[in-house]
Protein backbone atom coordinates (compact mmCIF):
# COMPACT_ATOMS: atom_id res chain seq x y z
CA UNK A 1 0.00 0.00 0.00
CA UNK A 2 0.98 3.77 -0.65
CA UNK A 3 1.66 5.47 2.54
CA UNK A 4 -0.58 9.02 1.25
CA UNK A 5 -3.40 9.44 2.98
CA UNK A 6 -6.28 10.76 1.45
CA UNK A 7 -9.39 12.47 3.24
CA UNK A 8 -12.51 12.15 1.27
CA UNK A 9 -14.59 14.65 3.26
CA UNK A 10 -18.55 13.67 2.56
CA UNK A 11 -20.01 10.82 0.92
CA UNK A 12 -20.89 12.29 -2.23
CA UNK A 13 -21.11 10.37 -4.99
CA UNK A 14 -18.38 11.80 -7.14
CA UNK A 15 -16.11 11.30 -3.82
CA UNK A 16 -16.97 7.31 -2.93
CA UNK A 17 -15.87 6.89 -6.62
CA UNK A 18 -13.03 8.59 -6.63
CA UNK A 19 -12.09 6.81 -3.45
CA UNK A 20 -12.65 3.61 -4.58
CA UNK A 21 -10.38 4.15 -7.74
CA UNK A 22 -7.69 5.62 -5.46
CA UNK A 23 -8.06 2.78 -2.91
CA UNK A 24 -7.34 0.36 -5.69
CA UNK A 25 -4.39 2.06 -6.76
CA UNK A 26 -2.79 1.87 -3.48
CA UNK A 27 -3.64 5.04 -1.85
CA UNK A 28 -4.78 4.65 2.46
CA UNK A 29 -8.33 6.51 1.70
CA UNK A 30 -10.92 7.19 4.25
CA UNK A 31 -14.56 8.75 3.93
CA UNK A 32 -15.98 11.07 6.74
CA UNK A 33 -19.63 11.25 6.47
CA UNK A 34 -21.60 12.88 8.93
CA UNK A 35 -24.90 11.00 8.64
CA UNK A 36 -25.60 7.50 9.74
CA UNK A 37 -24.99 4.47 8.32
CA UNK A 38 -27.54 3.23 6.02
CA UNK A 39 -29.06 6.26 5.79
CA UNK A 40 -27.82 8.20 2.52
CA UNK A 41 -30.29 9.54 0.27
CA UNK A 42 -33.69 10.00 -0.11
CA UNK A 43 -36.87 8.04 -0.31
CA UNK A 44 -37.34 8.37 -4.20
CA UNK A 45 -35.70 7.43 -7.32
CA UNK A 46 -32.70 9.40 -9.64
CA UNK A 47 -32.33 9.07 -13.18
CA UNK A 48 -28.48 9.01 -14.45
CA UNK A 49 -26.22 7.87 -17.52
CA UNK A 50 -25.10 3.69 -16.80
CA UNK A 51 -21.75 4.80 -18.89
CA UNK A 52 -20.40 6.86 -16.12
CA UNK A 53 -20.67 3.69 -13.77
CA UNK A 54 -17.94 2.11 -16.78
CA UNK A 55 -16.46 5.78 -17.02
CA UNK A 56 -15.81 5.29 -12.92
CA UNK A 57 -14.50 1.43 -13.51
CA UNK A 58 -17.36 0.69 -11.36
CA UNK A 59 -20.23 -2.32 -12.46
CA UNK A 60 -23.22 -1.85 -13.58
CA UNK A 61 -26.04 -2.96 -10.75
CA UNK A 62 -28.11 -6.00 -10.89
CA UNK A 63 -30.52 -6.04 -13.00
CA UNK A 64 -33.91 -6.19 -10.90
CA UNK A 65 -32.09 -2.80 -9.26
CA UNK A 66 -32.64 -0.53 -12.34
CA UNK A 67 -34.95 0.37 -15.02
CA UNK A 68 -34.77 2.23 -18.33
CA UNK A 69 -35.90 5.58 -18.38
CA UNK A 70 -38.59 6.13 -20.04
CA UNK A 71 -38.46 9.45 -22.91
CA UNK A 72 -39.44 12.52 -21.28
CA UNK A 73 -42.35 14.66 -23.35
CA UNK A 74 -41.60 18.33 -22.50
CA UNK A 75 -44.58 20.97 -21.96
CA UNK A 76 -44.48 24.50 -23.00
CA UNK A 77 -46.78 26.95 -19.91
CA UNK A 78 -49.93 26.39 -22.43
CA UNK A 79 -49.11 22.42 -22.56
CA UNK A 80 -50.43 22.67 -26.04
CA UNK A 81 -47.58 21.06 -27.34
CA UNK A 82 -45.15 18.38 -26.37
CA UNK A 83 -41.88 17.74 -27.66
CA UNK A 84 -40.73 13.94 -27.05
CA UNK A 85 -37.16 13.03 -26.06
CA UNK A 86 -36.10 10.46 -29.24
CA UNK A 87 -33.24 9.16 -27.04
CA UNK A 88 -31.28 5.80 -28.85
CA UNK A 89 -31.37 2.48 -27.20
CA UNK A 90 -27.11 2.70 -26.19
CA UNK A 91 -27.71 6.38 -24.50
CA UNK A 92 -31.02 5.43 -22.29
CA UNK A 93 -30.64 6.93 -18.42
CA UNK A 94 -31.31 4.49 -15.98
CA UNK A 95 -34.03 5.21 -13.11
CA UNK A 96 -32.70 3.92 -9.43
CA UNK A 97 -33.62 4.10 -5.81
CA UNK A 98 -31.06 6.88 -4.45
CA UNK A 99 -30.63 4.15 -1.53
CA UNK A 100 -29.49 1.68 -3.82
CA UNK A 101 -27.13 3.86 -5.95
CA UNK A 102 -25.34 4.43 -2.73
CA UNK A 103 -25.13 1.01 -1.88
CA UNK A 104 -23.70 0.00 -5.14
CA UNK A 105 -21.22 2.71 -5.23
CA UNK A 106 -20.46 1.96 -1.05
CA UNK A 107 -19.80 -1.54 -1.85
CA UNK A 108 -17.77 -1.27 -4.46
CA UNK A 109 -15.87 1.20 -2.91
CA UNK A 110 -15.28 -0.91 0.45
CA UNK A 111 -14.17 -4.02 -1.94
CA UNK A 112 -11.54 -1.82 -2.93
CA UNK A 113 -10.22 -0.83 0.63
CA UNK A 114 -12.07 2.30 1.13
CA UNK A 115 -12.78 3.05 4.92
CA UNK A 116 -15.47 4.99 5.83
CA UNK A 117 -16.35 6.95 9.54
CA UNK A 118 -19.76 7.32 9.66
CA UNK A 119 -21.79 10.27 12.05
CA UNK A 120 -18.35 12.31 11.78
CA UNK A 121 -18.99 15.69 10.70
CA UNK A 122 -16.73 17.13 8.93
CA UNK A 123 -16.84 20.99 10.36
CA UNK A 124 -13.75 22.58 8.09
CA UNK A 125 -10.29 22.44 6.64
CA UNK A 126 -6.86 22.48 8.29
CA UNK A 127 -4.66 24.79 6.63
CA UNK A 128 -0.53 24.72 6.99
CA UNK A 129 0.76 27.88 5.77
CA UNK A 130 -1.25 27.70 1.77
CA UNK A 131 -1.96 23.94 1.72
CA UNK A 132 -5.36 22.15 3.07
CA UNK A 133 -3.17 19.67 5.76
CA UNK A 134 -6.53 18.20 6.77
CA UNK A 135 -10.15 18.63 8.24
CA UNK A 136 -11.68 19.64 11.29
CA UNK A 137 -14.30 17.40 12.30
CA UNK A 138 -16.83 16.89 15.23
CA UNK A 139 -14.56 14.00 16.30
CA UNK A 140 -11.43 15.85 15.99
CA UNK A 141 -8.72 16.79 13.53
CA UNK A 142 -7.56 14.47 11.04
CA UNK A 143 -4.59 14.95 8.92
CA UNK A 144 -3.64 13.78 5.19
CA UNK A 145 -1.70 14.21 2.17
CA UNK A 146 -5.07 15.02 0.27
CA UNK A 147 -8.85 16.29 1.06
CA UNK A 148 -11.34 15.23 -1.86
CA UNK A 149 -14.32 17.68 -0.93
CA UNK A 150 -17.37 15.91 -1.65
CA UNK A 151 -19.52 17.46 0.98
CA UNK A 152 -22.15 18.51 -1.87
CA UNK A 153 -23.40 22.07 -2.15
CA UNK A 154 -22.79 23.75 1.30
CA UNK A 155 -19.88 22.24 1.76
CA UNK A 156 -18.26 23.28 5.32
CA UNK A 157 -14.30 22.46 3.56
CA UNK A 158 -15.05 24.76 0.73
CA UNK A 159 -17.19 27.28 1.76
CA UNK A 160 -13.82 28.02 5.19
CA UNK A 161 -10.85 28.21 2.72
CA UNK A 162 -9.14 31.04 3.09
CA UNK A 163 -10.47 33.82 0.62
CA UNK A 164 -6.61 34.17 -0.81
CA UNK A 165 -6.82 30.58 -2.72
CA UNK A 166 -9.87 32.17 -5.15
CA UNK A 167 -11.96 29.38 -4.53
CA UNK A 168 -15.54 30.68 -4.41
CA UNK A 169 -17.18 29.88 -1.20
CA UNK A 170 -20.95 29.46 -1.58
CA UNK A 171 -23.78 29.45 -4.45
CA UNK A 172 -26.14 32.67 -4.92
CA UNK A 173 -29.74 32.49 -4.42
CA UNK A 174 -29.97 32.69 -8.35
CA UNK A 175 -27.33 30.15 -8.33
CA UNK A 176 -29.92 26.89 -6.80
CA UNK A 177 -33.26 25.52 -7.40
CA UNK A 178 -35.44 24.60 -4.70
CA UNK A 179 -37.19 21.63 -5.06
CA UNK A 180 -40.30 19.89 -3.70
CA UNK A 181 -40.28 15.63 -4.37
CA UNK A 182 -43.12 12.99 -3.11
CA UNK A 183 -44.57 10.04 -4.79
CA UNK A 184 -48.31 10.66 -5.18
CA UNK A 185 -50.98 7.69 -4.61
CA UNK A 186 -52.43 6.96 -8.49
CA UNK A 187 -55.82 8.33 -8.13
CA UNK A 188 -56.92 6.70 -11.22
CA UNK A 189 -55.83 4.01 -14.50
CA UNK A 190 -56.66 6.56 -16.98
CA UNK A 191 -54.07 5.76 -19.81
CA UNK A 192 -51.52 8.97 -20.60
CA UNK A 193 -50.32 9.63 -23.63
CA UNK A 194 -46.89 10.96 -22.29
CA UNK A 195 -45.83 9.00 -19.49
CA UNK A 196 -43.27 11.39 -18.35
CA UNK A 197 -44.14 15.06 -18.28
CA UNK A 198 -41.44 17.91 -17.61
CA UNK A 199 -43.13 21.15 -18.26
CA UNK A 200 -41.92 24.46 -18.36
CA UNK A 201 -43.36 27.82 -16.38
CA UNK A 202 -46.84 25.77 -15.59
CA UNK A 203 -49.25 27.63 -14.15
CA UNK A 204 -47.14 31.18 -15.47
CA UNK A 205 -44.88 29.75 -12.43
CA UNK A 206 -41.33 30.36 -13.49
CA UNK A 207 -40.06 27.03 -12.86
CA UNK A 208 -39.76 23.75 -13.72
CA UNK A 209 -42.21 20.69 -12.48
CA UNK A 210 -42.36 16.77 -14.11
CA UNK A 211 -45.28 14.30 -13.43
CA UNK A 212 -44.42 10.94 -14.09
CA UNK A 213 -46.32 8.41 -14.37
CA UNK A 214 -45.64 5.20 -13.29
CA UNK A 215 -47.17 1.61 -12.43
CA UNK A 216 -47.74 2.17 -8.38
CA UNK A 217 -47.78 6.14 -7.99
CA UNK A 218 -47.30 9.15 -9.58
CA UNK A 219 -43.81 11.29 -9.20
CA UNK A 220 -43.70 14.74 -8.64
CA UNK A 221 -41.09 17.14 -8.87
CA UNK A 222 -41.70 21.11 -8.63
CA UNK A 223 -38.90 23.34 -8.98
CA UNK A 224 -38.71 26.62 -8.42
CA UNK A 225 -35.83 29.41 -8.74
CA UNK A 226 -37.44 30.92 -5.19
CA UNK A 227 -38.62 29.49 -1.79
CA UNK A 228 -42.13 28.29 -1.94
CA UNK A 229 -44.09 27.17 0.47
CA UNK A 230 -46.67 23.98 1.13
CA UNK A 231 -49.57 25.66 0.70
CA UNK A 232 -48.55 27.19 -2.36
CA UNK A 233 -47.44 23.81 -3.56
CA UNK A 234 -50.41 22.09 -2.53
CA UNK A 235 -52.29 24.79 -4.73
CA UNK A 236 -49.70 23.73 -7.29
CA UNK A 237 -50.58 20.04 -7.05
CA UNK A 238 -54.43 21.03 -7.65
CA UNK A 239 -53.42 23.11 -10.84
CA UNK A 240 -51.56 20.07 -12.40
CA UNK A 241 -54.21 17.35 -11.35
CA UNK A 242 -56.79 19.28 -13.42
CA UNK A 243 -54.71 18.08 -16.41
CA UNK A 244 -53.12 14.88 -14.55
CA UNK A 245 -55.96 12.99 -13.21
CA UNK A 246 -53.60 10.20 -12.23
CA UNK A 247 -52.16 12.63 -9.60
CA UNK A 248 -53.44 11.47 -6.29
CA UNK A 249 -53.27 13.69 -3.37
CA UNK A 250 -51.64 11.20 -0.39
CA UNK A 251 -48.40 11.28 -0.13
CA UNK A 252 -47.01 7.92 -0.31
CA UNK A 253 -43.31 8.58 0.01
CA UNK A 254 -40.98 11.70 -0.14
CA UNK A 255 -42.47 14.97 0.18
CA UNK A 256 -39.89 17.22 1.13
CA UNK A 257 -37.78 20.28 -0.19
CA UNK A 258 -34.66 20.25 -1.12
CA UNK A 259 -31.98 22.50 -3.00
CA UNK A 260 -29.64 21.64 -5.79
CA UNK A 261 -26.83 24.17 -7.45
CA UNK A 262 -27.94 25.05 -10.89
CA UNK A 263 -25.14 27.18 -11.74
CA UNK A 264 -21.73 27.01 -13.66
CA UNK A 265 -18.86 24.81 -12.22
CA UNK A 266 -16.40 26.32 -9.76
CA UNK A 267 -13.73 28.41 -11.45
CA UNK A 268 -11.03 26.90 -9.39
CA UNK A 269 -11.66 23.10 -7.79
CA UNK A 270 -8.26 22.73 -7.29
CA UNK A 271 -5.33 24.10 -4.42
CA UNK A 272 -2.35 22.55 -2.23
CA UNK A 273 -3.51 19.31 -0.28
CA UNK A 274 -7.27 20.07 -1.97
CA UNK A 275 -9.75 19.07 -4.61
CA UNK A 276 -13.71 19.84 -5.33
CA UNK A 277 -15.87 17.29 -6.67
CA UNK A 278 -19.24 16.66 -7.42
CA UNK A 279 -21.92 19.49 -6.08
CA UNK A 280 -19.60 20.96 -4.04
CA UNK A 281 -17.63 21.77 -7.41
CA UNK A 282 -21.00 22.50 -8.74
CA UNK A 283 -21.02 20.16 -11.39
CA UNK A 284 -24.45 19.74 -11.94
CA UNK A 285 -26.46 20.29 -15.70
CA UNK A 286 -27.74 23.87 -14.87
CA UNK A 287 -30.85 23.47 -16.86
CA UNK A 288 -31.78 20.49 -14.61
CA UNK A 289 -29.93 19.67 -11.64
CA UNK A 290 -28.42 16.08 -12.66
CA UNK A 291 -25.19 15.87 -11.38
CA UNK A 292 -24.55 12.04 -10.58
CA UNK A 293 -22.76 11.19 -14.08
CA UNK A 294 -20.67 14.16 -13.76
CA UNK A 295 -19.67 13.16 -10.44
CA UNK A 296 -18.87 9.71 -11.42
CA UNK A 297 -16.65 10.75 -14.98
CA UNK A 298 -15.05 13.52 -12.66
CA UNK A 299 -14.19 10.79 -9.99
CA UNK A 300 -12.18 9.03 -12.72
CA UNK A 301 -10.52 12.32 -13.92
CA UNK A 302 -9.34 13.53 -10.64
CA UNK A 303 -8.18 9.48 -10.00
CA UNK A 304 -6.48 10.13 -13.10
CA UNK A 305 -4.20 13.24 -11.80
CA UNK A 306 -3.39 11.89 -8.68
CA UNK A 307 -2.48 8.70 -9.82
CA UNK A 308 -0.29 10.61 -12.38
CA UNK A 309 1.55 12.65 -9.93
CA UNK A 310 4.55 10.18 -8.92
CA UNK A 311 5.66 12.33 -6.31
CA UNK A 312 2.55 12.21 -4.68
CA UNK A 313 2.95 16.16 -4.34
CA UNK A 314 -0.96 16.76 -4.92
CA UNK A 315 -0.49 20.34 -5.52
CA UNK A 316 -3.08 22.91 -7.48
CA UNK A 317 -0.05 22.63 -9.63
CA UNK A 318 -0.29 18.43 -10.03
CA UNK A 319 -4.03 18.46 -9.35
CA UNK A 320 -4.53 21.18 -12.36
CA UNK A 321 -4.74 18.66 -15.09
CA UNK A 322 -8.41 16.95 -13.05
CA UNK A 323 -9.86 20.53 -13.76
CA UNK A 324 -8.27 20.99 -17.28
CA UNK A 325 -9.86 17.79 -18.49
CA UNK A 326 -13.36 18.11 -16.38
CA UNK A 327 -13.61 21.08 -18.38
CA UNK A 328 -12.93 19.77 -21.86
CA UNK A 329 -15.33 16.79 -21.51
CA UNK A 330 -17.79 18.15 -19.53
CA UNK A 331 -17.95 21.77 -17.74
CA UNK A 332 -17.52 23.43 -21.01
CA UNK A 333 -20.46 22.32 -22.19
CA UNK A 334 -22.02 22.85 -19.04
CA UNK A 335 -21.47 26.52 -18.76
CA UNK A 336 -22.91 27.92 -21.66
CA UNK A 337 -26.27 26.19 -20.21
CA UNK A 338 -26.19 28.35 -17.45
CA UNK A 339 -26.67 31.39 -19.17
CA UNK A 340 -29.18 29.49 -21.50
CA UNK A 341 -30.94 28.92 -17.90
CA UNK A 342 -30.88 32.63 -17.05
CA UNK A 343 -32.27 33.75 -19.96
CA UNK A 344 -34.80 31.14 -19.80
CA UNK A 345 -36.02 33.19 -16.64
CA UNK A 346 -36.27 36.53 -17.90
CA UNK A 347 -38.52 35.24 -20.71
CA UNK A 348 -42.93 35.05 -20.33
CA UNK A 349 -45.00 32.11 -20.65
CA UNK A 350 -46.00 33.49 -23.47
CA UNK A 351 -42.18 33.98 -24.94
CA UNK A 352 -41.87 29.97 -24.16
CA UNK A 353 -44.52 28.88 -26.16
CA UNK A 354 -43.42 31.09 -28.95
CA UNK A 355 -40.54 28.94 -28.97
CA UNK A 356 -42.10 25.32 -28.53
CA UNK A 357 -44.84 26.63 -31.69
CA UNK A 358 -42.67 28.03 -33.49
CA UNK A 359 -39.84 25.14 -34.03
CA UNK A 360 -37.00 27.15 -32.59
CA UNK A 361 -36.93 23.93 -30.32
CA UNK A 362 -37.14 20.96 -31.45
CA UNK A 363 -37.65 17.56 -30.16
CA UNK A 364 -33.65 16.59 -31.36
CA UNK A 365 -32.48 19.66 -28.86
CA UNK A 366 -34.66 18.22 -26.66
CA UNK A 367 -33.06 14.30 -27.50
CA UNK A 368 -29.80 16.12 -27.57
CA UNK A 369 -29.36 17.10 -23.51
CA UNK A 370 -29.79 13.26 -22.84
CA UNK A 371 -26.51 12.92 -25.06
CA UNK A 372 -23.87 11.81 -22.14
CA UNK A 373 -20.88 11.85 -24.59
CA UNK A 374 -21.75 15.11 -26.28
CA UNK A 375 -22.26 17.61 -23.66
CA UNK A 376 -19.23 19.42 -24.40
CA UNK A 377 -21.19 19.43 -28.38
CA UNK A 378 -24.23 21.00 -26.95
CA UNK A 379 -23.32 24.18 -28.78
CA UNK A 380 -21.99 22.38 -31.92
CA UNK A 381 -25.42 22.29 -33.69
CA UNK A 382 -26.11 22.00 -37.75
CA UNK A 383 -25.12 25.60 -39.18
CA UNK A 384 -28.62 25.10 -41.20
CA UNK A 385 -30.47 24.63 -38.38
CA UNK A 386 -29.01 27.25 -36.36
CA UNK A 387 -30.09 30.00 -39.31
CA UNK A 388 -33.79 28.47 -39.32
CA UNK A 389 -34.00 29.24 -35.66
CA UNK A 390 -32.55 32.76 -35.97
CA UNK A 391 -34.77 33.29 -38.80
CA UNK A 392 -37.48 32.14 -36.60
CA UNK A 393 -36.50 34.41 -33.85
CA UNK A 394 -36.26 37.58 -35.61
CA UNK A 395 -40.08 37.32 -36.63
CA UNK A 396 -40.28 38.50 -32.74
CA UNK A 397 -38.14 41.42 -31.95
CA UNK A 398 -39.02 41.62 -28.49
CA UNK A 399 -37.74 37.86 -27.72
CA UNK A 400 -34.85 39.15 -30.02
CA UNK A 401 -34.07 41.73 -27.11
CA UNK A 402 -34.28 39.48 -24.73
CA UNK A 403 -31.85 36.63 -25.87
CA UNK A 404 -29.27 38.84 -27.69
CA UNK A 405 -27.08 39.42 -24.72
CA UNK A 406 -27.91 35.98 -23.98
CA UNK A 407 -25.88 35.16 -27.04
CA UNK A 408 -23.09 37.38 -26.59
CA UNK A 409 -22.86 36.20 -23.31
CA UNK A 410 -22.59 32.79 -23.99
CA UNK A 411 -20.14 33.62 -26.54
CA UNK A 412 -18.02 35.36 -24.22
CA UNK A 413 -18.29 31.84 -21.72
CA UNK A 414 -17.52 29.96 -24.56
CA UNK A 415 -14.09 32.02 -25.42
CA UNK A 416 -13.14 32.05 -21.51
CA UNK A 417 -13.61 28.21 -21.06
CA UNK A 418 -11.24 28.09 -24.31
CA UNK A 419 -9.01 30.55 -22.89
CA UNK A 420 -8.67 28.74 -19.31
CA UNK A 421 -4.76 28.44 -18.83
CA UNK A 422 -3.93 24.96 -19.84
CA UNK A 423 -0.43 24.84 -17.69
CA UNK A 424 -0.92 25.98 -13.90
CA UNK A 425 0.56 29.16 -12.75
CA UNK A 426 -1.05 30.84 -9.49
CA UNK A 427 -1.65 33.92 -10.48
CA UNK A 428 -2.51 33.19 -14.26
CA UNK A 429 -5.16 30.62 -13.00
CA UNK A 430 -6.90 33.42 -10.75
CA UNK A 431 -6.96 36.32 -12.85
CA UNK A 432 -8.45 33.48 -15.42
CA UNK A 433 -11.10 32.77 -12.69
CA UNK A 434 -11.99 36.30 -12.15
CA UNK A 435 -12.92 36.71 -15.97
CA UNK A 436 -14.56 33.40 -15.73
CA UNK A 437 -16.85 34.61 -13.07
CA UNK A 438 -17.45 38.25 -14.20
CA UNK A 439 -18.92 36.89 -17.52
CA UNK A 440 -21.48 35.67 -15.63
CA UNK A 441 -22.65 38.67 -14.42
C1 LIG B 1 -34.13 16.05 -4.82
C2 LIG B 1 -32.95 15.79 -5.67
C3 LIG B 1 -33.11 15.02 -6.80
C4 LIG B 1 -32.03 14.79 -7.63
N1 LIG B 1 -32.21 14.01 -8.73
C5 LIG B 1 -31.17 13.71 -9.50
C6 LIG B 1 -31.31 12.81 -10.59
O1 LIG B 1 -32.38 12.26 -10.85
N2 LIG B 1 -30.22 12.57 -11.34
C7 LIG B 1 -29.01 13.14 -11.08
O2 LIG B 1 -28.05 12.88 -11.81
N3 LIG B 1 -28.86 13.99 -10.05
C8 LIG B 1 -29.88 14.29 -9.25
N4 LIG B 1 -29.71 15.14 -8.20
C9 LIG B 1 -28.42 15.78 -7.99
C10 LIG B 1 -27.47 14.78 -7.39
O3 LIG B 1 -28.00 14.30 -6.18
C11 LIG B 1 -26.11 15.40 -7.13
O4 LIG B 1 -25.72 16.25 -8.15
C12 LIG B 1 -25.07 14.31 -7.00
O5 LIG B 1 -25.45 13.44 -5.97
C13 LIG B 1 -23.69 14.84 -6.71
O6 LIG B 1 -23.70 15.49 -5.48
P1 LIG B 1 -22.71 15.02 -4.34
O7 LIG B 1 -22.85 13.55 -4.19
O8 LIG B 1 -21.40 15.60 -4.64
O9 LIG B 1 -23.29 15.80 -3.10
P2 LIG B 1 -24.43 15.40 -2.12
O10 LIG B 1 -25.44 14.53 -2.76
O11 LIG B 1 -24.88 16.67 -1.48
O12 LIG B 1 -23.66 14.51 -1.04
C14 LIG B 1 -22.82 15.09 -0.07
C15 LIG B 1 -22.53 14.08 1.01
O13 LIG B 1 -21.73 14.73 1.99
C16 LIG B 1 -22.33 14.58 3.25
N5 LIG B 1 -22.03 15.78 4.03
C17 LIG B 1 -22.49 17.04 3.82
N6 LIG B 1 -21.99 17.87 4.75
C18 LIG B 1 -21.20 17.12 5.53
C19 LIG B 1 -20.40 17.42 6.67
N7 LIG B 1 -20.35 18.64 7.16
N8 LIG B 1 -19.70 16.42 7.23
C20 LIG B 1 -19.73 15.16 6.73
N9 LIG B 1 -20.49 14.82 5.68
C21 LIG B 1 -21.20 15.79 5.08
C22 LIG B 1 -23.81 14.43 3.00
O14 LIG B 1 -24.46 13.78 4.06
C23 LIG B 1 -23.79 13.60 1.72
O15 LIG B 1 -23.66 12.24 2.01
C24 LIG B 1 -30.77 15.37 -7.34
C25 LIG B 1 -30.58 16.13 -6.18
C26 LIG B 1 -31.66 16.33 -5.34
C27 LIG B 1 -31.43 17.14 -4.10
Amino acid sequence: MNNKKIIVAGLGHGGISAAALLAEAGFDVTVYEKKKEGTLGYDWTDIFAPKALEFAGIPMPPEDKFEYKEDMTFFAPTCKKGLRQHVPQDQLEIKMERRDIYEHLINHALSKGVRIEYECEVLGPIMLGNRVAGIKTAKGDVYGDLVIDACGMNSPVRSNLPEYLGIEKSAGRDDKITIFRAFFNKASDVEVEAKFKVMLFAGGKKGVSWVASEEEHTDLLVGRFEDFSKEELYEFADFLRESNPRLGTEIVRGGQFVEIPVRQPLAVMVSDGYAAIGDSAFMTVPLIGSGIANALKASRMLANAVIADKNCEFTAKTLWSYQLEYYKKVGAGLAPLACGRRALLNLTPEEIDYCFESGMITESDITMGADFDNVSKLFDGDPKDLVNKIKTLCKDPELVKKLLPCAAQIGKVVTTCAMMPKKYNKDRVLAWSKVYIYSFK
